[in-house]
């Protein structure tokens, strides 16, 4: 069983949850959609629906971050939602 935290569902869908993402290979978090599979750096250019990319056009390692990442990253107050799987 892993922990995802997630922020809110995904302004571009509307299904999708935002889900806290670590990007290895620039050593930062993004949020991504784990329905139409959009990434936001921000969680304010995810609010308005800008500066999106698709992330199956990015070449970057990924893992689950933990909380304490989360947490270093001043991104605690964003993960609003978690669930296990
Ligand atoms: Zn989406």
């Amino acid at each position: 069983m892993k922990k995802y935290y997630w922020y809110k569902n995904c302004p571009a869908c509307k299904q999708g949850r935002l889900i806290i993402t670590r990007d290895l290979t620039h050593e930062r978090l993004y949020l991504h959609c784990e329905e139409c599979e959009m990434g936001w750096l921000n969680s304010s250019d995810a609010n308005e629906n800008k500066n999106g990319f698709l992330t199956l056009l990015v070449d970057f390692e990924t893992e689950n971050p933990t909380l304490e990442t989360i947490q270093k990253n001043n991104w605690s107050e964003i993960a609003n939602h978690s669930f296990e799987e």
